[in-house]
């Protein structure tokens, strides 16, 4: 990337940035709730490391990655480049017990826990790697659930957080979902904030509920997420899959 594009990039980012900020605010205006209990993840995924160096220069806190490999990559460049101005990462995409050892050793939150082998999994290498992970459920909200989704029904959430206290080195935070392809995105976040309710009722700490991308950040919003993960709002269109 030359100087100029750099800056152009930068531009373009700061941009965006600010027009999702102002759908943030406006929408915890209209649901009557302080910005700060609502946190913005930008989803970097397929993005390069240059953007999230950018990223954290314009201010922000928090990214998200889904593949393991692309991921460690760039958290470890990342981490020598930007020292303490790494934002946390948080892994939001469904992950492979095989990659969980790795994303232990360097993910801050895993949003996609719906088995106990995973957990297992990712225990072992928090454990390996002395660190403490913060995890979120994932829950499926849709009526038809598939397996190859990834997310619990909602009916089990509350038996695998349960479970999770056997594995010290994961705390649990709370829950995370995506809204279902044609479905009211509202509704289904107000069944996920019913299912939230509960899960704190049995774990205090589980306060946060990861919900809302670029498409349905508002009504995120509205039914109480704290934790919204936005890509393509912010960054533009992925680059195709490698
Ligand atoms: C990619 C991804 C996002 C970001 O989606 P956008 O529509 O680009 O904002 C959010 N959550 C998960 C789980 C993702 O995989």
């Amino acid at each position: 990337m030359t100087a100029d594009e750099g800056a152009d990039r930068r531009a373009e980012l700061a941009r965006s940035l600010e027009q999702t900020e102002a759908r943030i605010q406006a929408a915890c205006e209209a649901a009557g709730r302080p910005r700060r209990d609502v946190t913005l993840i930008v989803v970097t995924k397929f993005f390069p490391a240059s953007d999230v160096e950018l990223l954290a220069d314009l201010g922000v806190t928090d990214i998200g990655e889904s593949r393991d490999q692309e991921a460690a990559e760039k958290v470890t460049g990342l981490r020598t480049r930007l020292g303490d101005r790494l934002p946390a990462v948080h892994f939001v995409g469904q992950l492979q017990r095989n990659k969980a050892a790795s994303v232990a050793s360097y993910v801050d939150v895993v949003h996609s826990i719906d088995r106990e082998r995973l957990a297992v999994a990712l225990d072992k290498g928090a454990v390996r790697a002395g660190r403490q992970l913060d995890v979120l459920l994932q829950v499926d909200l849709d009526p038809d659930p598939d397996p190859d989704r990834g997310g619990l029904p909602p009916t089990e959430v509350s038996g695998l957080a349960d479970r999770l206290t056997a594995y010290p080195s994961l705390r649990l935070r709370g829950l995370m979902a995506v809204a279902p392809l044609g479905a009211d995105p509202a509704e289904a976040f107000g069944r996920l904030g019913a299912v939230s309710e509960q899960v704190r009722a049995a774990y205090p700490d589980a306060t946060i509920v990861s919900a809302g991308m670029s498409a349905d950040l508002e009504q995120a919003i509205a039914a109480g997420a704290t934790h919204l993960r936005v890509g393509t709002a912010i960054l533009g269109s992925r680059p195709p899959h490698r």
